[in-house]
């Protein structure tokens, strides 16, 4: 049963010496409760202390990593039931499913497609995280192809094969750390050791969450934790009722035998894309740890990508880009200076209209702690005194000749506030909107 702050504080020092990197030990144990810290960064814990919260304070979905270097992925470590109350913390991994009974063209198809599913959208890139390889041809050697063709992308591996195989394949495959998949009630024992052995995570399944409760169960009793479970189910709702008796018994139930990030299969029996898509899209939502698609054309892609940063986007950190001045084009000391909020979204679509322009300006993007421009204004985080103190520490004298600002046509009423704060320069109303940026811009003298 995992301990609440008080009860982790009770176990604390107390000495408030901040060298956690958190000012006190009650806000500490807040943030061991939550997950959010680990229990090492104190130094005066005793090892008594430290195996007791260890266990008690670990997050309610264990946190696995599959992969290494800057591929390298965790899923878990969840410690809510809804978004709104905090944040879900490791986006559902969006995997390809490959198998070595396929065609070679429709794997080198599929292969091809994942390369072409990267987007950039408000500054991140939005791509496919993982290869699913299952071993179906019961050959060593196809299976090994496989591999070295799925080599050819750079994402970590679900390694899908009968344990005789995996024995045979992971001694080349282990300094990737894959995922094995998977251990049920009859292999388990082999499995967890080849787990074991390897330091490698592995999937638990069974027929229902009672077995699967039961196999997590008895892998821990042998020392091995490092588990992505699945409940083998088909379809929409079957996999959807999993979901979510499993985030609600290990968040409101502390059941631990059930804490661990989900994987399901948004295959559609007869093989409908559509139909694939929205089960991926619900199991995203509704708390899939890894969601195994078997094809990612960028149609499919795309939608999923985006679903999946909406979600996993802490809802009280608005996404923000950096407070400076951004040079776009070929800037100079003549360019005209656009003044904007840091909200990530206002910003993206401002400086996509000003490229398009093909204008080159400078656009000033004041910290508005990623507020839009008229929530920022309202909550006096976007006035003339925020656009002043941005203008003088950012030099906007340094990078151009003339003392013009552009504010936005949203916040026109901060003109003559603004122009006294500023004395001599001249402050100009842009658009409202930033499609009109185009035609202001080309209109600049
Ligand atoms: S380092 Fe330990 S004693 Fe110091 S504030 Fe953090 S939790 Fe408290």
């Amino acid at each position: 049963m995992a301990l609440t702050g008080l009860e982790i504080f009770k176990l604390l020092p107390k000495k408030n010496c901040g060298e956690c990197g958190i000012p006190t030990c009650l806000a500490f144990a807040m943030k061991l409760a939550a997950g959010q810290a680990e229990i090492d960064a104190c130094p005066y814990v005793t090892d008594e202390v430290k195996a007791e919260l260890s266990e008690a304070a670990a997050p309610p979905v264990r946190t696995v990593t599959i992969g290494q270097g800057e591929k390298a992925v965790k899923i878990g470590g969840e410690v809510v039931m809804y978004r709104h109350e905090k944040t879900f913390f490791n986006p559902t991994l969006i995997a390809l499913y490959l198998s070595d009974d396929m065609p070679a063209e429709e794997v080198d198809r599929k292969i091809e497609e994942v390369k072409l599913a990267s987007f950039q959208r408000v500054g991140q890139t939005l791509e496919a995280n993982l290869l699913a390889l299952e071993a179906k041809s019961g050959s060593l050697e196809s299976y090994n192809s496989l591999i070295s063709k799925a080599s050819k992308i750079n994402l970590p591996l679900i390694l899908m094969a009968p344990v005789e195989i995996l024995e045979k394949v992971i001694p080349d495959q282990k300094g990737r750390k894959p995922l094995i998949y998977a251990a049920d009630l009859e292999n388990y024992e082999k499995m967890v050791s080849l787990a074991k052995e390897n330091n490698l995570p592995l999937v638990a399944k069974g027929k229902s969450l009672d077995e699967v409760s039961e196999l997590t169960e008895k892998i821990k009793a042998s020392g091995f934790k490092d588990l992505v479970i699945e409940v083998e189910a088909q379809g929409l709702a079957a996999n959807f009722k999993n979901l979510v008796l499993i985030r609600r018994a290990a968040i409101e139930k502390k059941i631990r035998s059930l804490g661990y990030p989900a994987l399901t299969f948004a295959f559609d029996p007869q093989g409908n894309e559509w139909k694939e898509l929205i089960n991926a899209a619900v199991q995203i939502v509704k708390y899939g740890g890894i969601v195994i698609l078997s094809s990612l054309a960028p149609w499919k892609a795309l939608p999923l990508f985006v679903l999946r940063q909406n979600i996993y986007t802490d809802p009280q950190r608005p996404l923000q880009v950096e407070e400076k001045f951004y040079r776009i084009g070929q800037a100079d000391k003549n360019s005209p200076v656009l003044i904007t909020t840091n909200f990530s979204l206002t910003y993206f679509i401002v400086s996509s209209e000003i490229e398009a322009s093909k204008v080159p300006t400078w656009l000033g993007v004041v910290n508005t702690e990623g507020l839009s421009v008229l929530t920022a204004w309202s909550a006096g985080k976007f006035n003339q005194d925020t656009i002043a103190q941005f203008l003088k520490k950012q030099a906007m004298t340094d990078l151009v000749s003339h003392k013009k600002v552009v504010i936005p046509g949203y916040v026109a009423q901060l003109k003559g506030a603004l122009e006294d704060e500023l004395p001599g320069y001249e402050v100009i109303v842009g658009p409202r909107e930033a499609s009109e940026i185009p035609s202001f811009l080309k209109n600049w003298s």
